[in-house]
């Protein structure tokens, strides 16, 4: 670990912000390293059930780059949505509402609101590139980036397995990256993680996906260490798969299937009842060319209308 990293030279700034009863507001952490030139944020855990990959990526990254490579300001928030991590749970439990829907944010609204309001003005103002790490969470794993109009450059040099164009969406300026993009900002959106043996090996793909960002958006000077990205497969808009009854999902296929492309027909899981083990439904992979964007690796409960996968047609 290099002795003059950022991780070495970042400061950490708590802000409060209103809360509950109990502890009347909770601390946002940022950490700001450097001055200057391009300004970038790197944020993770906006929803608090995918957070610890992508705080880790940051983790790894700070521990990994030398403070002399900084040509401009790095700000991290590896705890978006602190609230919503102590839940696990994609949302704060004070007002259910989902930070990825609330900005720019509100200073005289509920909690979600004042924090949305808070990571504006303390971290996304004046940024040239925001960078929103997610994953797939306690309950999934995904691999995909999101490709923005506009910041192609920096889908490429995220290199996740799949990346998707973002325009199927249509999330106004509600997100942190949609609104980043709307204050003229390059940005770029990750979906990568999840509970898995991978994950230790995906924080470092993330944490070298996003230094190459950083490099390209003048922000890092570039290493010769650092690997170049991986080729990224794209995607069409995705389909996600629900079952349409309760019961247990059993997976045919793992953690290291995800970002991969499988043949139409191939099994992916099925839908078994919980006292008789009887398959009430299966899942299949419907295109040609399947990406698996997103997948449950794990046995577990399943409601009706969960999503289970996240798949599409991909271009090869
Ligand atoms: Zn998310």
């Amino acid at each position: 670990m290099p002795e003059h990293n950022l991780a070495a030279a970042v400061t950490w700034r708590s802000i409060s912000v209103g809360s509950g009863a109990a502890s009347a507001t909770v601390p946002l952490t940022v950490g700001t390293v450097g001055g200057g030139g391009k300004v970038a944020l790197v944020a993770a855990g906006v929803h608090g059930d995918e957070g610890p990959w992508g705080a880790l990526a940051i983790s790894k990254l700070l521990a990994r780059v030398r403070a002399d490579r900084l040509l401009g300001t790095l700000r991290v928030l590896p705890v978006a949505n602190p609230l919503a991590m102590q839940q696990n749970a994609r949302c704060a439990p004070l007002d259910q509402l989902d930070l990825n829907r609330c900005f720019p944010g509100n200073p005289d609204g509920s909690h979600t609101e004042m924090l949305a309001d808070t990571i504006t003005r303390r971290a996304l103002d004046g940024a040239d590139l925001v960078i929103d790490l997610h994953g797939g969470g306690s309950w999934a794993v995904n691999a995909f980036a999101f490709r923005f109009a506009g910041s192609e450059p920096i889908a490429a040099a995220i290199g996740a397995p799949l990346i998707v164009d973002h325009g199927y969406r249509d999330l106004g300026q509600v997100s942190l990256t949609t609104q980043a993009k709307a204050r003229g900002a390059q940005v770029g959106a990750v979906e990568r993680g999840g509970h898995s043996q991978e994950e230790g090996e995906w924080a470092l793909r993330i944490a070298q996906g996003v230094e190459r960002a950083l490099v390209h958006a003048g922000v890092l000077a570039p290493d010769a260490g650092l690997p170049a990205a991986p080729a990224s497969i794209h995607v069409q808009p995705p389909r996600v798969l629900r079952p349409k009854q309760g019961g247990i999902f059993h997976p045919a296929v793992g953690a290291q299937a995800v970002g991969t492309v499988v043949p139409e027909g191939t099994l992916l899981g099925e839908l078994r009842h919980p006292v008789t083990n009887e398959t009430l439904e299966v899942f299949t992979a419907p295109f040609g060319h399947t990406a698996l964007m997103l997948l449950r690796p794990m046995l577990c409960v399943l409601e009706a209308g969960a999503m289970t996968y996240v798949v599409a047609e991909a271009d090869i």
